[in-house]
């Protein structure tokens, strides 16, 4: 093997997802921020019908599912990249805006692939520390060919105020990232800025909200012609028949999305108060989880604790981030357990 990778290659660490128990363990997962609730029984029947087809390539550009997109979010189908989850929309921003690398530039803490594709890229990377709403001048005068804006960030909960994401499209030279998937959980939205600058991509994904994680859908907004040249570099058919089924018929059912994201942001609201009681400080979060700081007992021990007693919650080892765990809200049965658990770690300290 030593000659097949190239030592750059190997040399990278690569991107960590948070880790998954086993099928049959009874384990609450709360870690990667899922939806607790299953998919509109729309999309089961889409996809069952879809099977039919199978031996048929899906539509390069997902036609359809683009459609229902276009129509939901009041755009042309034009503006609308639908990829193999976001995550393959975030890889070609790097294709189309970097191709031979270059300087990406985002607030951290954040969603740590944007790190991961930089390396991959060959990007040198650009950051400096919020741990509000508020783009840091160093990363907006980083003149990078992509700007990464997480909103609501994960894993600390804030949003960016549309306004302040509009001063930095205007002063950004390269391309603006607006990663919006935790909007739906009560967010503001910032896909109107397309409209107005070329140098902006929304992205959207249904993992999260629309319950489709296991779909592997994602959408990307953008004017015709940055959607245009960012489709030259995706894979021929890189959204499957049967996500592009899923995708459109979860988009044609909003109230379904619409009410499980109530139901998550109630629950939020609940633990947020009763973590406040318990003395544990949670962060407020537009997300469908919440940032929670741990105190001098750390996010580390409180992980641990947590784990064994059944529940994975996600810890970062990374600057500013150590001394809390970020905790997806699952249903008000879960974090009923989740509540009683940690009131059980926090005893131990
Ligand atoms: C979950 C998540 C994604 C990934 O979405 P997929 O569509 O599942 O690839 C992208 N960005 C952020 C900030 C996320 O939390």
């Amino acid at each position: 093997m030593s000659r097949v990778v190239s030592d750059r290659i190997r040399a990278l660490d690569g991107y960590a997802p948070g880790e998954r128990p086993s099928a049959d363990a009874r384990v609450i997962k709360l870690n990667t921020n899922e939806n607790p609730y299953p998919a509109s029984p729309k999309v089961v029947r889409a996809v069952e019908e879809s099977l039919a087809r199978l031996h048929l390539y899906p539509e390069p550009m997902s036609d359809g599912l683009r459609r229902a997109a276009a129509s939901l979010y009041g755009v042309e189908p034009e503006n609308i990249l639908v990829g193999n989850g976001s995550d393959e929309l975030l890889g070609l921003s790097f294709k189309a805006c970097a191709p031979d690398g270059g300087r990406v530039a985002f607030p951290v803490p954040t969603y740590s692939l944007y790190r991961t594709l930089a390396e991959l890229a060959g990007c040198e990377v650009v950051t400096a520390t919020s741990l509000e709403g508020r783009v840091p001048p160093e990363v907006v005068a980083a003149d990078a060919d992509i700007l990464f804006l997480c909103t609501p960030n994960s894993p600390l909960g804030y949003e960016i105020p549309v306004p302040e994401l509009e001063d930095v499209a205007q002063r950004a030279s390269g391309l603006v990232v607006i990663d919006e998937a935790y909007v739906d959980f009560g967010g503001t939205t910032a896909l109107r800025l397309i409209d107005r600058f070329d140098n902006v991509l929304v992205l959207r994904t249904l993992s999260k909200s629309f319950s489709l994680a296991g779909a592997r859908v994602g959408l990307a907004f953008g004017r015709v012609d940055l959607i245009r040249e960012l489709a030259k570099v995706k894979d021929s058919y890189n959204v499957s028949r049967l996500a592009q089924a899923a995708g459109q018929a979860a988009l044609e059912d909003p109230d379904w999305m619409e009410s499980n994201a109530s139901r998550v942001v109630v629950t939020r609201k609940r633990v947020a108060v009763a973590l406040g009681a318990m003395g544990f400080a949670a962060r407020p979060s537009a997300g469908n989880f919440l940032w929670v700081d741990c105190g001098a007992f750390g996010g580390r021990a409180t992980y641990e604790g947590l784990r064994d007693r059944g529940i994975l919650v996600r810890f970062f080892d990374a600057p500013a981030l150590t001394s809390g765990v970020r905790v997806s809200i699952g249903t008000d049965a879960d974090m009923d357990r989740f509540l009683t658990a940690i009131t059980d770690v926090a005893k131990t300290h």
